[in-house]
């Protein structure tokens, strides 16, 4: 198996001080858990950024400022910057924003989903667009599928040329509205994707653990991080982020899997390299 790669989705564009007063939202903090997961053996960080009052934004400043100050505590996590317009509420033209500064990877919500009362809307015409886009920058897609049908949408853009391989997918499993959190479809899930992809998979709430352990012995890898639960355990809210990360680092060391660095994720996901 390769090293297993750790990515933390530290703030997501819902989370809310109210919801856990240890939510990251300003740049500073959201630097600030990056550096502090990468220290617990993190690899990649799936960054969101807030404005000053704290609402979802696609302001390039915004993301600029918290990658200067991951960089500048020597930090060389892999950084992946969201373009969800969350449900719709962001303009579709800023979406592209986060694709012009280059990061290694950024999201891909490969189709279209209800979730709850809205919908994630990512329509044809968007996403080759989004796709050229990150061609263009050099950017990888990490490719996010909430449900089979956007592993096929993802196929047909690859065939295409709009997606170059290796693929890389992220399977967002347990959304309401998308498909569920459960082995027998995570299974079914990677087994529609080109054989060697690297893929990796994070669940909502309750599913975060079972997921992660899942991916740990199947030889896949995974997220956590607070976007996609607050829990440390039932009833119990996370401290932080790096205390989730902790523990998927400690289930992984005693089920014997290794934990990719930055560097070696760079080559199984084959991004271009650092200041390149
Ligand atoms: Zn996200």
């Amino acid at each position: 198996m390769d090293p297993l790669i750790i990515s933390v989705a530290t703030t997501g564009n819902w989370l809310t001080r109210e919801q856990t007063p240890y939510a990251p939202l300003s740049p500073r903090e959201v630097a600030t858990a990056a550096v502090d997961c990468w220290c617990e053996g993190v690899t990649i960080v799936h960054i969101h950024v807030r404005d000053s009052q704290g609402a979802a934004s696609l302001n390039k400043d915004l993301f600029r400022e918290t990658v200067e100050l991951i960089r500048a505590a020597g930090c060389d996590i892999i950084i992946n910057f969201t373009t969800s317009g969350r449900l719709g509420q962001l303009p579709d033209e800023d979406r592209f924003n986060p694709v012009e500064l280059k990061p290694e990877l950024a999201s891909f919500d490969a189709g279209s989903i209800n979730i709850r009362n809205g919908v994630f809307i990512n329509s044809a015409t968007f996403l080759e667009n989004l796709a050229q886009k990150m061609l263009e920058n050099g950017v990888k897609p990490e490719i996010e599928c909430f449900d089979t049908a956007m592993i096929a949408n993802a196929l047909d853009l690859a065939a295409r040329g709009f997606i170059k391989p290796p693929l890389f997918f992220q399977f967002v499993l347990g959304v309401p509205g998308g498909a569920q959190a459960t082995a027998k479809q995570l299974l079914h899930m990677v087994e529609l994707i080109p054989p060697g992809s690297p893929w990796s998979v994070c669940g909502i709430g309750p599913y975060q653990l079972p997921l992660n352990t899942l991916a740990i012995v199947m030889g896949g890898h995974t997220r956590t991080g607070m976007e996609d639960n607050i829990y440390y355990r039932k009833g119990e809210l996370a401290k932080s982020n790096a205390q989730l990360v902790a523990r998927v680092v400690r289930i992984a060391r005693e089920c014997e899997r290794e934990i990719a660095s930055p560097g070696e994720a760079r080559k199984i996901l084959g991004l271009r390299c650092l200041n390149e």
